[in-house]
């Protein structure tokens, strides 16, 4: 397997979040990023840094106005007085205040919808880095049938306009962007992430030429709450270019799988010509913030089935969180993926 990365991955390493009631270590800590890395490069995939595409492929997704406030928010940082090694904000603009402000602080929750993305002094780069590595592992792809992209931040939560949910740019839609303009045809995105890819889906909800499915977990009390329910096909052009298959808490490999195949048939009747998926490994059972009690040999059964669904598919790196399961889990799930090519 190919994977592609980027070492500025290790370049925005948050330090706290704010998590029911209670400020915490933040889950998406900068070695997330080392340790698949190292844990790809030992089971021997080959390792290759993402070269920079430019903004191109980011701007084909997301809004300017998001993309010029993080590459040049830590510039602005002296604009905060008493600001520390993090820039966040606790005010977010709402659908009946949403005026877009000058200030700082205010243009912060303008396009923010947590505080779970402070920006530190090497965030830009990192983001950055993260989505060349999308870029790179779709051009890969498009050369050899497959790669993986080793993306850290992840992606899935962030909306054209909106970062969240620990994601700044959406890696994952820069992918699936770069293959649909690449191949001139449709693309599929698979997202099996704990977590509903709700700024995938609000990225292509109007639009016929990407379908959006995921799995995960029932969004009524579980993040992102306010979307990701099965009643949310799309809208206007794209109105039933989107799925969702949310699945109770504690679901196990059973549950997942049959979910999966569900997704993938799905995949298979809109016909794509190429496939995203977007690879998060926190419905682990060991996973510090998961919901599910998927296995590793649940990754490994997973990677078969996707596999064997698209001989142009690209693997973008979401969620997972540190525990001992997690490198497991990918190499499991890359090896198992390139033995059933
Ligand atoms: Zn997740």
């Amino acid at each position: 397997m190919i994977v592609v990365h980027s070492p500025a991955s290790s370049r925005h390493d948050p330090d706290t979040y704010f998590r029911r009631g209670r400020t915490v270590a933040h889950p998406e800590q900068a070695t997330r990023y080392p340790i698949l890395r190292d844990a790809a490069a030992a089971a021997g995939h080959r390792l290759v840094e993402a070269a920079d595409a430019g903004p191109e492929p980011i701007l084909a997704v997301h809004d300017a106005g998001l993309v010029e406030l993080l590459s040049g928010i830590w510039a602005r940082r002296d604009e905060l007085p008493e600001i520390g090694e993090e820039i966040l904000t606790g005010h977010f603009a709402r659908p009946q205040m949403s005026r877009r402000p000058e200030g700082l602080l205010g243009r912060l929750g303008y396009y923010m919808a947590d505080t779970s993305t402070p920006v530190r002094a090497g965030t830009w780069e990192a983001v950055h880095g993260s989505a060349q590595a999308a870029v790179g592992a779709a051009d890969a792809a498009l050369a050899s049938g497959h790669a993986y992209a080793l993306c850290r931040p992840p992606g899935h939560h962030a909306y054209a306009d909106s970062t969240g949910g620990f994601c700044f740019l959406n890696n994952t839609a820069i992918a699936a962007e770069r293959l649909r303009a690449a191949t001139g045809g449709r693309v599929a995105v698979l997202d099996i992430d704990v977590h509903h890819g709700n700024g995938t889906q609000g990225i292509f909800y109007r639009r016929a030429d990407v379908l959006t499915v995921s799995v995960h977990a029932d969004p009524s009390n579980y993040f992102p709450f306010y979307t990701g329910y099965a009643d949310e096909t799309g809208d206007g052009e794209g109105s039933g270019a989107n799925r969702n298959i949310p699945l109770p808490q504690g679901s196990g490999d059973a549950a997942w799988l049959a979910a999966i195949s569900e997704g993938l048939s799905t995949v298979a009747e809109f016909g794509p010509s190429a496939l995203v998926v977007a690879l998060g490994f926190d419905a682990s059972e060991h996973d510090p913030i998961g919901a599910f009690k998927v296995t590793t040999e649940g990754f490994a059964r997973a990677a078969r089935l996707i596999a064997a669904a698209h001989p142009l598919t690209v693997l973008v790196q979401e969620g997972g969180y540190l525990c001992e399961a997690l490198p497991q889990n990918l190499v499991a799930f890359l090896g198992a993926f390139e033995a059933s090519r």
